[in-house]
């Protein structure tokens, strides 16, 4: 397994992470549910901060999660990234 793969993979599980809580978030205000609402809500900003303290470089530790979250991106947001801009080793690189 690459780093590419490794990283991809624990964006992946933060980012189902954040879509299931958002499903529950609007659970929730359909059916006006508060306590449900506060709930769902707080994993919203744990998704940014889990995205950005725990998807890091495999080589150097390198905070680089919210540029794998780009590459992961659709469309016009998608960012090719292809070495980690702390320590130039290739994603391609086995881990
Ligand atoms: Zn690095």
């Amino acid at each position: 397994m690459n780093i590419r793969e490794t990283l991809q993979r624990k964006t992946r599980y933060i980012m189902w992470f954040g879509f299931i809580s958002w499903l529950g978030l609007m659970v929730s205000l359909f059916l006006k549910l508060s306590t449900l609402f506060i709930v769902f809500f707080l994993p919203f900003p744990a998704v940014a901060l889990a995205q950005s303290l725990f998807v890091r470089c495999p080589r150097c530790g390198g905070n680089v999660g919210l540029l794998v979250a780009q590459a992961l991106a659709p469309g016009r947001f998608k960012t090719k990234v292809s070495n980690c801009p702390f320590c130039g080793v290739s994603f391609d690189a086995e881990v």
